[in-house]
């Protein structure tokens, strides 16, 4: 790997109090080119702009895919990554699906780990602390042509994150629009995925919402995520999350959840959830918790949602009485090294 280190850091100039998700980056980012159908020697360099011409074919047909992942740094200054093996899995998954070429797991994983040993005093240290780090795959090919491109950039960039806490946030649930189809991309961290979904969610925040529970596509009658979120429903002491599928994203957060939920033994049912079902719980009184998990904030709680013209609240839980909260307490635990981890999970 060719290693070309900045001269000046902007890590003493950077407020590391006042800053918002995903507005700073770290000094330092991995590039990887690929061209004449085989990926070059991956490089460390300064962050900065790159430069492309308007007529780059991700700009015009949208051949781009990312990750979402984070790394951590415990009190001893330890550094771990998540799962990362997982992410590294997905990212090929979604090139495959827009026709990119796959990265070897050898640039993705040394990428990382390089970048994070460089950039190791900008790991955030402290409760809901983390590193965000994006690695992306896009077409750097200039050309109108609507076909697949030949040259292809590998990047790694990374942004220190400061606090899970999230607001418990209203849900609309979608009876129109989709985010995925049968088909489709759905399964796969594509760039235009997140391109369709801000005008709906948009529409959503305009009637008073946060986010938008997306249902499927055709017949709108069953839960598929939330936001870019995978969804969970607590109705009396069972769990449910629906199946993954072509339309779901395969979240790492999500099968985390699913995978702590039943080492502590608690009735967790990985099946299609139906609107009708949530909805007739909030009747009777047994619907208990609906919350979303993702890498960014682990678990978002949810405190009402809507469903055609009504709005449901949520019943107020205490945290200890909380299934999303106690999960995310786990799992946090285990990300920041203060739990053990019998699942292997820290890298
Ligand atoms: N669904 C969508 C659409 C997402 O963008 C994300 C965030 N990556 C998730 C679910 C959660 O996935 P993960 O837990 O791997 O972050």
């Amino acid at each position: 790997m060719i290693i070309q280190k900045t001269s000046s850091s902007r890590l003493e100039s950077f407020d590391q109090e006042n800053y918002s998700f995903g507005d700073h980056f770290i000094d330092h980012m991995i590039i990887c080119e690929y061209d004449n159908g085989k990926w070059g020697e991956a490089k460390l360099m300064p962050y900065g702009p790159l430069s492309f011409s308007p007529a780059n074919m991700t700009f015009n047909y949208g051949q781009a895919c990312f990750e979402g992942m984070k790394a951590y740094k415990d009190k001893d200054g330890q550094v771990f990554l998540f799962r990362p093996r997982k992410n590294f899995e997905r990212i090929n998954k979604s090139a495959k699906r827009l026709a990119m070429p796959e990265v070897p797991e050898e640039v993705f994983m040394k990428g990382l780990k390089v970048l994070m040993d460089v950039d190791r005093a900008w790991i955030p240290y402290g409760e809901g602390r983390s590193l965000y780090i994006r690695p992306l795959i896009f077409a750097t090919e200039e050309g109108l042509k609507a076909r697949v491109a030949h040259k292809y950039m590998f990047a790694i960039v990374a942004s220190p994150a400061k606090s899970y806490y999230t607001a418990p946030v209203s849900v609309k649930i979608s009876d129109y629009y989709s985010r995925s189809a049968s088909g489709g991309v759905g399964f796969a961290k594509a760039a235009g995925n997140y391109a369709a979904a801000f005008y709906p969610t948009q529409m959503a925040i305009e009637e008073g919402y946060d986010q938008i529970i997306w249902t499927d596509d055709a017949t709108h009658e069953y839960f598929e995520e939330s936001g870019t979120m995978n969804v969970f429903v607590r109705i009396n002491d069972t769990i449910y999350t629906p199946p993954t599928s072509e339309k779901i994203l395969d979240g790492i957060t999500r099968d985390s959840f699913i995978q702590l939920a039943k080492h502590k033994g608690l009735d967790i049912r990985v099946e299609p959830v139906a609107v009708k079902t949530v909805l007739e719980a909030q009747k009777n009184g047994t619907l208990k918790e609906i919350w979303g998990v993702g890498t960014a904030v682990v678990t978002s709680v949810f405190k009402a949602f809507g469903y055609k013209d009504q709005r449901f609240e949520l019943p107020v839980l205490a945290d200890e009485d909380s299934y999303a909260l106690t999960l995310k307490k786990a799992l946090v635990d285990i990300q920041t090294n203060q739990a053990e981890d019998p699942f292997g999970w820290r890298e």
